[in-house]
């Protein structure tokens, strides 16, 4: 019996092994250990060949060990690992790396018992906090969350539970299981137990009518197009579809984008559903992915809210899919196996014969394009949900205009009105740092990083002392500041542009008896910043808010009632042809956050462009005429998502390496093609090689090739019959290089 394993590694098939019957059976889906290299290593079983083969089967190696007697992988399942391997040219190894949770990866055991939990003990139920040392504040934390959690009946608290609410928190379990005030129980891996209030109010009109329109086909393939404007209650609508499917008896598959998938809307997922909700993202430790994955598996948990690897996670009984913020950049995978965490969901539906809701104030185009096609079914939702108006917006001719630290004048102004009526005002800036270039003021020098063709950021923060450390945005680099400049040795530097970091300066001293919370990557780097900063923005604590894109992701404010929005005008005019779509979803994304509830929004957009016309077009008619237009732009052009393409990226230390590979790359491409048979043959554009956008990062050269087709499968024929070569090729062995199927940004 030949037993087909797919194993980490460049092979594009799973390799043979021999069965021998001393062993349990082994399975498909199932995971085996076999010989590989001089190692032992763990990988799983794709097919068993019962028919007689013609091979000598003393030169197959055998199987070690079986590890599992049922399938951890549905059929369901691996028809889709295998088509994305198919059609994402990645080895199937490699797909199901992506797909198993690493203790699964490592030969644990499927099955899991539970992930620690705590409780207090009858002692430490008598304890105060006036028992525990002055300042040991992470104990008093850790007492204050059980004792909070005991009054609202809830007594358990997991580990998942304890990360939430506080940090640092292992240390002090530690120290007050040893004091015996607490007790470990075998809790699992969800949040325990009780869940807020079902929210009372019913769904409007509109509402209704999209969550009927899926729940009347729950049986069929359907992919819908869920467009609704922000604060048009599209979670909501997602709820309803997944009330009418958990009443059959089926699950959920939830996806949202990376900082989308907050404590917060597990809450309301809970407190809807009144149901337990699993959670699958990049915060969890292995052991409660382990356990997230399994609950799932055995059906134990019916809703599971994941970001995009969960789209590979395995349902006893999956009966419908959604993804919000279908158009967030974040369901791409941008390095390794890059797959559309989107594309691959419908395709699941697709397989599976279920629904798939794509949500999205600010569809992509591809999303559209597909709706047009006929491919889609198209759901809006034209209004906010509850009495909250749209926000109106204006653009702030900012040409001649006397701009300070940034700020026009007469966003100032709006500033000081908002505040006085007692609104919180949310200034976007998608900069972080304090100045993105830092420059000698006697000869111009700039500081750059020593790897990449980048101007290294200066972070100037309060707490830092010495002025600040300048960093690489691209590779992370960082660096103490220059004393003097390394050309001419002055010390006068100018701190050129404007930085998250800066504004929020300069804001404070503007408006000194207003509170100023800045939110980006920096301040909410360390585990529960996040939840704890948005939280302090939705109860309406920060007067103002300043921040990067992860602010415009889906948070609901509802005292925000003027977004003022500082520099978008690099995203007009970039060489990214997808740039001024990103542009576009940005604007209306962080525009969405102004006037959610009762007050009334505004938002301003200060630009060099007040002319530009799809900007117009997009303030004055919506998103959709500014879709529509783009979409002929696109059209013309000859561009996605009326053409395929597919990236090929090298990198080399030396620059020749990359372009000699990428060079015997497109030579193989234009003799398959010239040698197509002409009723298979069609279109195939093939540019460059041409060096990236930045061509310098982490101390490689990097360039790339870009291969076009009005025929999807003939341009992922044509590659196919060169892949194999491409992994024999010696040319291929200096470099490293990686397979982009519809690529995302050309970076
Ligand atoms: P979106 O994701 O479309 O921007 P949300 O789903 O965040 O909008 O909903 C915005 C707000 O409206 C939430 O506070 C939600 O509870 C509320 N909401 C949703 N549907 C209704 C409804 N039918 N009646 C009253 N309030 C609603
Ligand atoms: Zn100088
Ligand atoms: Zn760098």
């Amino acid at each position: 019996m030949i037993v087909q394993v797919a194993v980490s590694g460049p092979f594009l098939f799973a390799l043979d092994y021999r069965f021998d019957a001393l062993l349990q059976f082994p399975v498909v889906g199932g995971r085996v250990s076999v010989p590989f290299r001089n190692k032992t290593v763990i990988g799983v079983v794709m097919a068993i060949l019962t028919d007689s083969v013609d091979c000598d089967l003393s030169k197959i190696k055998p199987i070690l060990e079986v590890l599992d007697t049922e399938p951890l992988l549905s059929d369901a399942l691996l028809t889709l690992l295998k088509w994305a391997s198919h059609y994402y040219h990645e080895p199937i190894g490699e797909v199901l790396q992506a797909a198993l949770p690493k203790r699964l990866r490592a030969g644990e055991a499927a099955e899991v018992s539970g992930t620690p939990a705590w409780q207090l003990s009858a002692l430490g139920l008598a304890l105060t906090l006036a028992d525990l040392p002055k300042n040991a504040k992470h104990q008093h934390a850790l007492l204050a969350c059980f004792n909070t959690a005991q009054s609202q009946g809830q007594t358990v608290l997991s580990a998942s539970a304890l990360s939430a609410s506080l940090d640092h928190w292992r240390a002090s379990v530690k120290k007050f299981v040893e004091a015996g005030w607490l007790t470990l129980t075998q809790g699992h891996c969800l949040a325990d137990g009780v869940w807020g209030q079902r929210p009372a109010h019913c769904l409007n009109p509109e509402q209704q009518a999209a969550v009927d329109a899926v729940s009347q086909r729950t049986t069929l393939f359907g992919a819908y197009l869920l467009q609704g404007v922000t604060g048009s209650g599209k979670t909501e609508v997602y709820l309803g579809m997944i009330e009418q499917v958990l009443a059959k008896g089926q699950q959920a598959l939830v996806l949202v984008p990376e900082i989308g998938l907050t404590p917060q809307m597990v809450a309301r997922f809970e407190a809807y559903l009144q149901a337990p909700v699993a959670t699958l993202h990049s915060g969890l430790n292995d052991s409660e992915r382990h356990c997230a994955w399994h609950l799932v598996r055995t059906g134990q948990v019916k809703v599971l809210l994941g970001t995009r690897s969960a789209v590979f996670a395995p349902f006893k009984h999956l009966g419908i899919c959604i993804i919000d913020e279908e158009h967030d950049l974040s369901y791409k995978q941008q390095e390794g196996f890059r797959y559309s965490a989107r594309d691959l969901l419908v395709r699941r539906a697709f397989q599976e014969a279920i629904p798939v809701v794509l949500g999205s104030a600010t569809p992509s185009l591809e999303s559209l394009h597909n709706v047009a096609q006929g491919r889609y079914r198209h759901l809006t939702l034209k209004i906010r949900a509850g009495n909250a108006k749209m926000p109106s917006i204006k653009l702030l001719d900012i040409r001649g205009e006397k701009i300070q630290e940034g700020v026009s004048t007469p966003l100032k102004i709006a500033m000081q009105q908002h505040l006085t009526q007692g609104g919180q005002v949310l200034l976007f800036l998608n900069r972080r740092g304090f100045a993105p270039v830092l420059m000698c003021h006697d000869c111009g020098w700039q500081a750059s990083c020593p790897s990449c063709d980048a101007n290294m950021t200066l972070h100037q923060t309060a707490h830092t002392t010495q002025g600040g450390y300048l960093q690489c945005h691209h590779c992370g680099e960082q660096q103490a500041l220059p004393p003097e400049c390394p050309s001419c040795l002055s010390t006068e530097f100018v701190k050129v542009g404007q930085g998250t970091e800066r504004l929020e300066e300069t804001i404070q001293a503007w408006f000194s008896d207003k509170s100023v919370l800045r939110i980006d990557r920096d301040t909410t780097r360390l585990k529960g910043k996040m939840a704890e900063l948005t939280g302090i923005a939705e109860r309406g604590e920060a007067d103002i808010l300043i921040g990067t894109q992860m602010l415009a992701k889906g948070h609901h404010f509802p005292n925000v009632t003027l977004v003022g929005l500082l520099d978008i005008d690099q995203g007009l005019f970039s060489v990214d042809y997808r740039a001024l779509e990103r542009t576009a979803q940005l604007i209306l994304q962080v525009a969405g956050r102004a006037g959610r509830a009762k007050k009334a929004g505004e938002v301003l957009i200060q630009t060099h462009h007040p002319e530009h016309p799809l900007l117009i077009t997009l303030i004055k008619e919506g998103y959709e005429a500014f879709a529509q237009k783009a979409l002929l732009e696109r059209q013309d052009a000859q561009l996605p998502p009326f053409k395929h393409q597919i990236l090929v990226r090298a990198e080399a230390n030396l620059a020749q390496d990359a372009m000699a590979f990428l060079q015997s790359l497109k030579a193989g491409l234009e003799q398959v093609h010239a040698r197509s048979r002409p009723e298979q043959a069609h279109d195939l554009q093939i540019w460059g090689p041409v060096s990236a956008p930045m061509q310098r990062r982490q101390g490689r050269y990097r360039f790339q090739l870009l291969l076009q087709s009005s025929k999807r499968a003939y341009l992922h024929s044509v590659l196919g019959e060169l892949e194999p070569y491409i992994y024999k090729s010696p040319l291929a062995r200096k470099v490293r290089w990686s397979l982009d199927v519809d690529p995302q940004e050309m970076v």
